[in-house]
């Protein structure tokens, strides 16, 4: 099943989750759903609450398909250590069509559980630390464009606020 993706302005993407505590066939499911929707949305990573679902859980895939091993499923995840610095510009599906440069960790480790409860380490580099770090922001109910300057960010709403008002949001 495809999620439609929350966008920006929706409380949910701005309250942090609840734990995942069932390791069950609904969870195996929804992974896979968010997978799904994930490479509809052309993202390479989805939070649950950006499909209205505040738990504390989110997939990745920085190869966006080409690599089935690089498909990451982070459950209850939390960041142990961080490494370096490293600005990219960065961009989010419930935010679509705004990207901004965002200075963020270059090495990243995370620690987190898979669909099937049992608990990893692992440490990603530039785009894969990126989306750790992304993904577990929203997690805590954060976006990215809190790493913005207050101007950028000012600037940003106000350009989405007149596109909700025409209905293009
Ligand atoms: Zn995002």
């Amino acid at each position: 099943m495809i999620y439609s993706i929350v966008k920006f302005g929706n409380p949910v993407l701005e309250k942090p989750t609840e734990s995942v505590t069932a390791f069950d066939d609904d969870l195996k499911k929804l992974v896979e759903d968010m997978f799904e929707s994930m490479y509809e949305a052309k993202g390479v990573g989805l939070a649950a609450p950006q499909i209205g679902i505040s738990k504390r859980l989110a997939v990745i895939d920085v190869t966006f398909k080409e690599d089935p091993k690089a498909k990451l499923v982070l459950v209850n995840p939390e960041i142990v250590h961080t490494e370096g610095k490293h600005t990219q510009p960065e961009g989010c599906l419930s935010i679509p069509e705004f990207r901004e440069p965002v200075t963020r960790a270059r090495k990243v480790t995370i620690r987190a559980q898979d669909v099937n409860g049992n608990w990893y380490e692992k440490t990603g580099e530039d785009l894969l630390a990126r989306a750790f770090l992304h993904e577990t922001d929203h997690l805590n109910g954060k976006l990215y464009i809190s790493h913005i300057s207050a101007l950028k960010r000012d600037l940003m709403k106000r350009k989405i606020r007149k596109l909700m008002k025409a209905g293009e949001w």
